[in-house]
């Protein structure tokens, strides 16, 4: 229960560097792919990168939404890359991961919402690296089921979509989503293929009550979610939401072992911990493909 003005030492991360990092960021710039990573200013930049991890950003890197916690860009997208997939595949390869996350910026504009090219990045990966598992992270494509088939046929191994916060503070911090919409992606991947493992995730810190964050997590074990993420909001500029709360390492236990409570099959909780955040080791443990 601390708002300091400045962040608290569990939140100081290394600037990264090193020659896996240089790798990485010469490989994107010369096929053209963007990582969230960078496009999120995410913290553990230095630490995945060091580790030829990556969560690559397909569809662009301008979003038709204006989330008030996120770096990316918003405005008119370009039209769709079709040879993306191709890229990623080779990059995948050329940095010899064993799991890749990808996701994507939001596509409100196109009929499938993006769903197709995340399929064929999914074959791509499969085709070119086999034995890599492909965790997506996809939007919502505002609960549309048909979308979402699209993407579940090519059979992900970890099928992520994050709620990100509370429904009472949706309007605030991502005034085009839906609680609703968010339910029902997670809810549907599980129709669509009972032994798919879903996975998603929250930011702390933006309002919301401990009691809000715990309806949630019952919400989302409610729609058979395997996976779940919880780590704390960080500003990205002035122009962001502020942070109303630093959660103190404790805290995050303590949704930690609620988490396993509910029956979450695994949890991360901390300060840094992002989506992507330990992937690998996730879908080591449940991944059924
Ligand atoms: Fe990239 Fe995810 Fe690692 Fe952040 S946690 S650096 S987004 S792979
Ligand atoms: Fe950022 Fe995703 Fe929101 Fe777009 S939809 S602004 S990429 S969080």
């Amino acid at each position: 229960p601390v708002r300091p003005a400045r962040r608290p030492e569990w939140l100081k991360v290394r600037a990264p560097q090193g020659e896996t990092y240089e790798f990485v960021l010469r490989l994107m710039r010369s096929k053209r792919l963007h990582t969230v990573c960078e496009e999120a200013r995410c913290p553990n930049i230095g630490e995945c990168w060091g580790h030829g991890t990556a969560t690559f950003m397909i569809l662009g890197d301008v979003c038709t939404r204006s989330c008030r916690f996120c770096a990316v860009r918003t405005g008119r997208p370009l039209s769709i890359d079709w040879d993306e997939p191709n890229r990623v595949a080779e990059a995948v390869r050329a940095m010899g991961l064993s799991h890749v996350v990808i996701t994507s910026v939001n596509r409100d504009e196109l009929p499938d919402g993006g769903a197709t090219l995340f399929a064929m990045t999914i074959r791509r990966i499969r085709e070119r690296v086999p034995g890599c598992t492909v965790e997506v992270l996809t939007p919502d494509f505002k609960g549309s089921i048909e979308a979402l088939r699209i993407v579940i046929e090519a059979r992900p191994d970890i099928f992520n979509h994050n709620v990100e916060t509370v429904p009472r503070l949706f309007k605030k911090v991502q005034p085009q989503d839906r609680y609703e919409w968010a339910m029902a992606t997670l809810s549907n991947a599980k129709k669509l293929w009972p032994e798919c493992v879903t996975k998603s995730g929250i930011m702390v810190g933006l309002g919301e009550t401990w009691e809000e964050i715990i309806e949630v997590m019952k919400d989302l074990r409610a729609v058979g979610v395997d996976i779940l993420t919880i780590g704390q909001y960080l500003q990205p500029s002035r122009n962001h939401l502020p942070v109303e709360r630093f959660y103190r390492p404790e805290e995050f236990e303590a949704l930690k072992r609620i988490g396993y409570e509910l029956g979450f099959r695994w949890v991360e909780s901390g300060p840094l911990v992002r989506s992507s955040y330990r992937a690998e080791a996730q879908a080591r443990a449940l991944s059924r493909v």
